[in-house]
This record gives C-alpha cells, structure tokens and sequence, in this order.
C-alpha cells in the first residue's frame, strides 16, 4: 500500500497569517525565523532556525525550496554539517532519494576519520568524516543551515575533497552577504545557493 503522508493537515501555526493555503512565501519563511540579538556574543544577531523547523509547512517548503534546485541532477550524498545540517540534510536526502554523510566536530565519529582543521576568530576547529564515507568519484550536496564567514563551508569542501569527493554544490537556508562567505566557495568553484538573505551578521 502506498504511504500517506499527513500533510498537509491542519496545523498550528505560529506565525503565519490565519488564511494560510498552503502556498509558503519567501517572506512566511523569513518571518518563521528567530533573530536572538548579541547571541553568542555582543553584536552578533543569531538566526535561530528552530522556529522555522518546528513549522510543519514552513519546514516542509524549505526542504522543498533547497531539493528543488538538485531534482533530475545525479546526487550520491548529501554531506549536513553539524548540527543543523543534520536535520535539513536529512530531509533532503530523503527528497532526492540518496545517501547522507555527517560531517561532525572532531571526537564524535566511531570509526576511522579524516579531518580537516579551520580558524575560527579565536583559534582553530576541526571537522571530521569517516575514512569511508565517501568514495572516488561520489556526487557529493553540502548542506547547512546558514553561511556567515564561509569557513565551515570551505573547510567542508576540502575535506570532502581528500575522499576524491566530486562536490556538485552547497545549499543553504540563510546567506549573511555582508560576510561574502560565498565568495570562498565561488574561489573552490562550488556553486550555491541560499533561499534567503539576511542583513547584518
Ligand atoms: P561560518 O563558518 O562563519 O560561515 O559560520 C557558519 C556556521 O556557524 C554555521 O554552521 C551556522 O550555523 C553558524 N553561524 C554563524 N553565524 C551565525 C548567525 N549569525 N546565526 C546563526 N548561526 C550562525
């Protein structure tokens, strides 16, 4: 018997208006959005996705947004940064109907890792895959929830790279412009996208 999803179905829904139909805007998604000021620190505004995560539709057409862009395009894996690239990639995957590979701080993984270290403003961090998560040649999606300096993302590329990962693209939620992270995945040539932008950083 063929699976029947439960949505759409009627849902509380926060913040979008009350004669919702089902069509998620641009702007439902932005506002579905928390922006915690100073968070971590002074001067930073966080964009805190688990509002829009814990939407049933604003979570379902994100995916749908970030899938849409890869349909018909040969993906092996999706590779989701943790921790929030975890859940979008996840969901993606699934979407696209391949595999999905963690890329995780460093000491999480049980197996054998490669890792790949990056600076952060204070010192550096590491990120690791397993050895054998990615073969030659693999079409590999990197997905996270937001790109602020790109060094996450960059980092991610070239650890992917190591396992002669072919990295086919970079997907994310949130692009912070002013901080032109994309600019260093432009430098690697991956090509990405991001479904919104947002000032500041
Ligand atoms: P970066 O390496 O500078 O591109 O930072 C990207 C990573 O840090 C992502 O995994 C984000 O989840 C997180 N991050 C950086 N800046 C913010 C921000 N303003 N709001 C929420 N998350 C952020």
């Amino acid at each position: 018997m063929a699976f029947q999803p439960f949505y759409p179905q009627p849902a509380i829904i926060a913040n979008l208006p009350a004669d919702f139909d089902g069509e998620v805007t641009l702007a439902d998604l932005k506002s579905l959005i928390r922006t915690i000021p100073d968070y971590p620190k002074p001067g930073i505004l966080f964009r805190d996705v688990t509002t829009l995560f814990a939407d049933a539709q604003g979570f379902k057409a994100v995916i749908e947004q970030m899938a849409a862009h890869y349909r018909g395009v040969p993906v092996d894996a999706v590779a989701g940064i943790e921790a929030r690239g975890f859940i979008l990639g996840g969901a993606i995957a699934d979407k696209l109907g391949c595999g999905f590979i963690p890329v995780r701080k460093k000491g999480k993984l049980p197996w054998k890792t490669i890792s790949q270290e990056y600076t952060l403003e204070y010192g550096v961090d590491v990120i690791e895959i397993h050895e054998d998560a990615v073969a030659q040649g693999e079409r590999i999606l990197i997905v996270d929830d937001l790109i602020a300096t790109g060094g996450t993302a960059e980092a991610t590329v070239k650890l992917l790279r190591q396992s002669g990962a072919d990295i086919i693209g970079a997907s994310f939620i949130i692009d912070l412009p002013e901080l032109a992270g994309g600019k260093r995945l432009d430098d690697h040539h991956v090509p990405w996208q991001a479904v919104m932008a947002f000032e500041g950083h």
